[in-house]
């Protein structure tokens, strides 16, 4: 697979497209990273409550891969957010690694009041060189005001809800003006909409013989976005991988644009608790 790399605040590289294995079951998480490392995947995007970290270290080892070679994310989970470094630890030991690419605070959880705790033990995580990058996920923009202005280290990434119904244009170009890059979760709409029916989608499908889910990958990708569409299924992560040998118009671009409905399938993130 060709896929680009982008690079991040601190310097490091990030490949723009890998898989993402929430709801994966542990059952079945390590066949469906084997196929994914087996059809060229390198980058894993998983979670410490995805509850599947063990099978896809498993599968990391299993496959020969060169670890250097490989780009792995995990996430701090929100009732650790005051146990940073143990909770790191656990995920490690889970993974098999001795360290991780990318490292983020799940959830801001502000009527909590510790994500600035958890932002502060990712920092001292990465002093240690055992997450060779930081950042955030689910942050609005007081969020990211709070442990930027505290702290004066900025998250690398913001992986956010983003898919063509819900676009979150002036957290993204807040992002954008700092330098954080965004890693759109579910940018398929989690399986979830009619969006692959859509005339914007599809009409763009057909001009370029291309199915719905690769135009919206796309469209992603040419916005320089990080996305880790997920699936189980080995056909479908060839599919969702072949996104670098075409480009949308500017007229189609626009057209996906306009399918903005502010329609979200995820919580709130204020709301998770
Ligand atoms: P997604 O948008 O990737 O949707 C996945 C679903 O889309 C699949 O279950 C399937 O139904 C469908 N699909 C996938 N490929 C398809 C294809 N080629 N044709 C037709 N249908 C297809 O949603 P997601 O899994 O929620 O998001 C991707 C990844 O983002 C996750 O696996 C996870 O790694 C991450 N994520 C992060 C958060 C967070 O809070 N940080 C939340 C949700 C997801």
């Amino acid at each position: 697979l060709e896929i680009p790399n982008i690079t991040l605040l601190d310097g490091t590289e990030i490949p723009q497209f890998g898989l993402g294995v929430f709801k994966v079951d542990p059952g079945e998480a390590e066949r469906v990273v084997a196929d994914a490392l087996a059809a060229g995947y390198r980058h894993i995007d998983t979670a410490a409550i995805y509850g599947n970290e063990a099978e896809v270290g498993a599968a990391i080892a299993a496959s020969g891969v060169p670890r250097d070679e490989l780009y792995v994310t995990t996430k701090l989970w929100n009732s650790d957010q005051t146990r940073g470094e143990e909770a790191f630890a656990e995920s490690l030991a889970k993974l098999g690694l001795d360290r991780v690419d990318l490292y983020l605070v799940h959830w801001p959880q502000p009527m909590f009041g510790e994500a600035l705790t958890a932002w502060k033990s990712l920092i001292k995580i990465h002093e240690s060189g055992r997450a060779t990058s930081i950042g955030v996920s689910n942050f609005e923009i007081s969020d990211l005001e709070e442990i930027i202005s505290e702290t004066g280290v900025v998250p690398v990434v913001n992986q956010i809800e983003l898919h063509p119904l819900h676009q979150r244009r002036e957290l993204v170009e807040y992002c954008n003006a700092r330098g954080i890059r965004i890693e759109a979760w579910g940018p398929l709409a989690q399986g979830k909409s009619d969006l692959f029916e859509r005339p914007a989608i599809a009409d763009a499908a057909a001009a370029h013989s291309k199915t719905p889910a690769q135009v919206i990958l796309r469209w992603h990708a040419q916005q320089g976005r990080i996305v880790f569409p997920k699936t189980v299924r080995p056909e479908r992560m060839v599919e969702n991988a072949q996104i670098f040998d075409f480009e949308l118009t500017d007229a189609e671009m626009a057209a996906i644009d306009a399918l903005e409905a502010g329609q979200n399938f995820g919580t709130n993130p204020h709301e998770m608790d």
